[in-house]
């Protein structure tokens, strides 16, 4: 698949998967392979997102030498004829919701937030990946799953791969994924291989968040190169060598610390205290009682104020007594719906995590070290509200990117597989 050329994300959210697949290619054609995947398409509901999609793809071209200039869909259900919803379709099942949907026509034209143009072409591609909804998915849920609310948006995305007889492509999700849907609506032209990520695997030990990425191939347009799980077990040997620590993610400078102790003291209505680098001020009463539980529970478990542990990020939005979200098994918990507007909390720095530090727990490169090593441009200005945007919409850039090396590698296009079947040579 590294003969892709064309690419499409859905959901896309930040576009990490696009930053992860331009340092992928810089690196491949810095290794002499032929890797040119153009973004033709993306789709993002959330219209916060554009303006750093927008960026982000500058920050691509940086990366690779080349233009980037996909289109930028809004509503991926305006793919959809408005006749699929009419009526109480709400209260459909997930199997007459799936009829309408794929037995319905799919918009060729929709408004596009990039072109000059009122409407747009939407176009075809080798290659996709999509992060799509789990709120349907989560423990943390009710576990509809199929059931669920955002099962058109999978409906959906489906419907395009079926049209398109897309090659090759990446779903992300949590590991709740209701794979018998995911199978279901593709049909028997797609084979799904399912892998498990965490950001340990990619040398991020201190950060917890597992995911799941499944690569969907059509079994006429592709053809299987090599053993994606294989593969995977040769790169999480190589990357999972470099472990890291939580502290090592309090990358923040006094100054930065101070603009979102300020950002943070004008939302919650308090006295911004300049000269104060203890930030417990800023707390809740109720967060306060939690850090105090917190503290506590440390201290019973370990014998030794909290206050001392560098490494120990307890998660503020959580109320302990229900659940113990820290950091004890040296992992910073991941985000979830609510992490933006609970904090992770340091009891040793006595301040909560910026949103710099969350984006360097997701991999991003945000301080000129990381860039150092990952010989990537540092992501451009990042003031408290943008960085707070894309810690909330960011995949993990590592694991997104080592789930594209999968299916870039691990699968070549039906009508000419030449050119990829020594890839994993490299890995080895
Ligand atoms: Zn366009």
């Amino acid at each position: 698949m590294v003969q892709a050329r064309t690419a499409f994300s859905m959901c896309t959210g930040a576009g990490t998967a696009e930053m992860a697949r331009s340092l992928i290619q810089k690196y491949f054609n810095e290794q002499g392979y032929d890797m040119n995947i153009k973004t033709v398409a993306m789709w993002e509901w959330n219209e916060r997102c554009h303006s750093i999609i927008a960026s982000n793809l500058s920050w691509c071209e940086q990366v690779t030498g080349h233009r980037e200039a996909p289109h930028l869909f809004s509503d991926i259900e305006s793919l959809n004829p408005q006749s699929c919803y009419r009526g109480d379709f709400k209260s459909l099942s997930y199997s007459e919701k799936r009829d309408r949907i794929l037995g319905s026509e799919m918009h060729c034209l929709q408004k596009c937030e990039r072109c000059c143009d009122d409407l747009c072409p939407v176009p075809a591609a080798d290659f996709g990946v999509s992060g799509l909804p789990c709120q349907d998915m989560s423990r943390a849920g009710a576990r509809a799953m199929r059931e669920g609310r955002t099962n058109t948006v999978y409906l959906t995305h489906a419907k395009y791969n079926r049209i398109n007889r897309t090659p090759v492509m990446v779903i992300e999700c949590t590991p709740d994924l209701d794979m018998g849907m995911v199978e279901d609506c593709h049909g028997p032209e797609y084979d799904f291989y399912q892998t498990m990520m965490q950001p340990q695997d990619c040398g991020h030990a201190g950060v917890s968040r597992q995911r799941t990425y499944v690569i969907g191939v059509h079994n006429q347009r592709s053809v299987v190169l090599h053993d994606p799980w294989c593969l995977q077990d040769v790169l999480k040997t190589k990357l999972c060598d470099r472990v890291t620590w939580p502290s090592d993610y309090l990358v923040a400078t006094p100054t930065e610390i101070q603009l979102e102790a300020e950002a943070k003291a004008r939302a919650r209505k308090v006295v911004y205290q300049p000269h104060s680098t203890d930030l417990t001020y800023l707390l809740s009463t109720r967060e306060l009682m939690a850090l105090d539980q917190y503290e506590q529970e440390y201290f019973n478990r370990i014998g030794v104020p909290a206050t001392l542990d560098e490494d120990l990020i307890v998660f503020l939005g959580d109320n302990p007594g229900y659940s113990l979200t820290w950091s004890l098994n040296g992992k910073i918990p991941c985000y979830r719906v609510n992490a933006k507007s609970g904090l992770h909390w340091s009891p040793r720095f006595q301040r909560f995590l910026t949103s710099k530090e969350k984006l360097a727990t997701l991999g991003w490169p945000v301080t000129p070290e990381i860039c150092t090593s990952m010989r990537a441009p540092i992501i451009p200005t990042l003031d408290v509200k943008r960085a707070s945007d894309l810690a909330g919409n960011g995949m993990r850039l590592s694991n997104v990117g080592t789930a594209q090396i999968l299916a870039l590698t691990c699968f070549g296009l039906a009508s000419s597989t030449a050119g990829s079947c020594s890839m994993d040579l490299d890995f080895q």
